[in-house]
């Protein structure tokens, strides 16, 4: 999509710190991060948030959970512990309308979130 900006930083016309890619999916450093460990997992594909998911995607969110399984051993999350987190539309706090794993560690997190 051509006004999405995960999209764009899929294509690379927005630059962003990489921390895995594949063919399906892409993680990158949170702009603004929220913890220590703060990643953004997405699919290439655009697809809008979690209400837009059906059985085609199932595959896909499986593998995003198994890299961010992945990179959490990678960066040092894995032992202590983290949270992978998805925010759907405006009351969960969705600010981009391209859907996204939050991968966050390196702190205790509170919980229930605010
Ligand atoms: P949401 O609030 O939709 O769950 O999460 C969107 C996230 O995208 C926020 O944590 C925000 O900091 C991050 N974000 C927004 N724009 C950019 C950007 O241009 N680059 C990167 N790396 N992260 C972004
Ligand atoms: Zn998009």
């Amino acid at each position: 999509m051509s006004d999405c900006i995960f999209c764009k930083i899929i294509s690379k016309e927005i630059p962003s710190s990489v921390v895995y890619e594949d063919d399906r999916i892409l993680a990158f450093k949170d702009i603004s991060l929220a913890a220590p460990v703060h990643v953004l997992i997405i699919p290439k594909q655009h697809i809008s948030s979690v209400m837009d998911l059906n059985l085609e995607h199932v595959d896909l969110i499986g593998h995003i959970f198994l890299v961010g399984k992945k990179i959490a051993r990678d960066l040092g999350v894995d032992s202590k512990g983290f949270r992978i987190v998805n925010n759907c539309g405006e009351d969960g706090g969705q600010t981009v309308g391209h859907i996204h794993f939050h991968l966050l560690g390196g702190r205790g997190l509170q919980w229930p979130p605010g």
